[in-house]
């Protein structure tokens, strides 16, 4: 498919952000990527266009019945001034997993990916090149049927769009201070939390603001059936480094697959640290605190990297981990991924493209 350019004048584009205001979502640059779906012609009109709102019924599925899906991927700029995106194919692929669970279509992988590349190419100067900042790139699905009817949109819109983003350690790699609830769950068997979709966002809300007023920085979210087993860390997965093993929770079904996950489970068995994907309960990461088998505890995801965990609060008491303190592991992982995103370091595994 041909995708069609329709470009902001230069004396119209906007001026940049100052570096040191980005933070994360604020700003979007001048154009998007997007095309349409309808059943007689599938996927047609890719464009590039200026960014503008979306033209939605009131009545549109998606604003109803959350039939959206997104992704989440960044676009950094190398020491040499290359642009580097880490494992997006891997993105292309979970954004199909994610429309196959939601009964949304399709779209061509291998498309999506070129497209996105040339929108990222095209917006090329808002990639800040601060080490740590990076261009977020967000591509986005929703369903714009106008009808009430609880079923699967006939039409739908796919874009992407683009945020420079600032550091997330604005001030140095924090270890963060994590509510653990037993309250609230974020997913459930059978249910959704293994895609991207809105409604899980949505529902993690209340846990998170909670959490967040009792001055936590996030939730760690139990399994729904006997709020025992440690799920994930807000938006993040979880690893559990103990003496002899790395642990991480094992894809349920009720777990997001994330790919940060995925390379350090990669990175640490290659490093000789003998990985676990297995249920944890968090009993059991007690029991290792008490004792001080648990070493390190840190979440992964592609806004922070790794964020090393230096509290947990269950149950009216606290636990510190490893004296409140970045480890050694959390921040080697750190720095091999982040030298292979900026370019500082040749990455073995082709995961930069
Ligand atoms: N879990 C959830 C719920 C997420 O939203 C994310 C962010 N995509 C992750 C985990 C981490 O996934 P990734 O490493 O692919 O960013």
């Amino acid at each position: 498919m041909e995708i069609n350019l329709e470009l902001v004048p230069k004396e119209r584009r906007k001026p940049k952000p100052d570096p040191k205001t980005l933070g994360f979502g604020r700003y979007f640059t001048d154009h998007m990527f997007i095309m349409d779906y309808d059943r007689d012609r599938g996927w047609h009109n890719p464009r590039i266009c200026p960014y503008q709102p979306l033209v939605l019924d009131p009545a549109a599925i998606v604003l109803h019945y959350a039939q959206t899906i997104f992704e989440g991927l960044k676009a950094y700029l190398g020491v040499d001034g290359r642009v580097r995106l880490f494992r997006p194919k891997d993105n292309m692929a979970r954004m199909n997993r994610s429309a196959r669970r939601m009964v949304m279509p399709e779209i061509n992988e291998t498309f999506a990916l070129e497209a996105l590349i040339e929108l990222v190419r095209l917006e090329r100067e808002w990639i800040p090149s601060e080490r740590g900042a990076s261009l977020y790139i967000r591509p986005t699905m929703i369903g714009t049927q106008a009808t009430l009817g609880v079923k699967p949109s006939c039409s739908y819109y796919y874009y992407v769009i683009l945020s420079p983003v600032g550091a997330y350690y604005a001030e140095g790699f924090n270890p963060v201070k994590i509510y653990v609830t037993d309250r609230y769950v974020r997913a459930v068997p059978g249910g959704v939390g293994d895609v991207k979709t809105g409604g899980n966002y949505a529902a993690s809300l209340m846990a998170s603001e909670e959490a967040k007023a009792k001055g936590f920085t996030q939730v760690l979210w139990l399994d729904a059936k006997e709020r025992r087993f440690v799920e994930e860390v807000g938006t993040m997965n979880i690893f559990f480094y103990f003496e002899d093993e790395l642990v991480t929770p094992e894809l349920t079904g009720s777990i997001l697959p994330g790919i940060t996950r995925d390379s350090v489970i990669k990175l640490a068995r290659d490093w000789g640290i003998p990985v676990a994907e297995r249920r944890i309960s968090i009993e059991e990461v007690i029991e290792g605190i008490a004792t001080g088998r648990l070493k390190e505890c840190f979440g992964t995801g592609t806004a922070a990297v790794i964020s090393p965990v230096g509290l947990l609060r269950y149950q009216d008491q606290e636990y510190v981990i490893n004296g409140g303190q970045t480890g050694p592991l959390a921040q080697r992982l750190f720095n091999e991924l982040t030298a292979y995103q900026y370019g500082e370091k040749e990455d073995p595994y082709g995961w930069i493209k």
